[in-house]
């Protein structure tokens, strides 16, 4: 079983059951499970397709008990691709630059393939999707479809990137003044300030090699 090193130093380690959700969207909470995704040594919760399960049932999605190995197995190697893809669009958003074609035609390709397990419905007052299966591929299907629909609204939303050292995670910031530098001011907001503090207790000497 690999442990998860979480970068927080002076915090709990962190795992998928424990894993805080800031994005303020699900789409942001499924990418915000690797942390310093751009580092050399980015900390990953979807070790096994069981983080998986546990991240489904912390968003309140209904599964159905594994069917083999291979297919919990592919479900996961689709999360990563997903996670992957949506995690390129969105820094090429906050960097305020287009994303490329071809991040656009995998996503393309993600959103042709989950077809297989929704089917729409009438509801009250419109129309709705309705999963018509719950294996964990329907889950990656189902992430697929609202990740979509959340990127083509993206640009209209107040959308972030935590500047916290081994985090990098995205989030909404509907705060006031839409200044949030912070996934979260609890988690990298105070470590930042205790870093801060610790550099101006230090000697001038000391304080030369940061
Ligand atoms: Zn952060």
């Amino acid at each position: 079983m690999l442990v998860i090193m979480s970068g927080r130093r002076n915090l709990p380690t962190l795992t998928i059951a424990t894993l805080p959700k800031y994005g303020g969207h699900r789409c942001l909470d499924f990418v915000n499970t690797v942390e310093g995704a751009d580092e050399a040594e980015p900390s990953e919760y979807f070790v096994i397709p069981d983080d998986l399960r546990i991240w489904a049932r912390r968003a309140d999605i209904a599964l159905d008990p594994p069917l083999g190995e291979a297919l919990e197995a592919d479900a996961l190697e689709r999360a990563w691709s997903l996670r992957q893809i949506i995690y390129s669009i969105l820094c090429a958003m906050v960097e305020r630059r287009s994303c490329s074609a071809a991040e656009t035609a995998l996503l393309t390709a993600a959103l042709e393939r989950s077809a297989g397990s929704r089917r729409l419905v009438p509801v009250p007052g419109g129309i709705a999707w309705k999963r018509t299966r719950r294996d964990l591929n329907s889950l990656i299907d189902m992430l697929v479809v609202e990740a979509v629909a959340f990127l083509v609204e993206a640009p209209k939303l107040p959308l972030r990137r935590c500047v916290g050292s081994h985090c990098g995670w995205f989030f909404l910031d509907y705060s006031r003044n839409k200044s949030r530098r912070w996934c979260s001011m609890s988690y990298c907001g105070n470590r930042a300030k205790a870093r801060r503090f610790r550099r101006r207790k230090r000697p001038a000497s000391e304080a030369l090699d940061d």
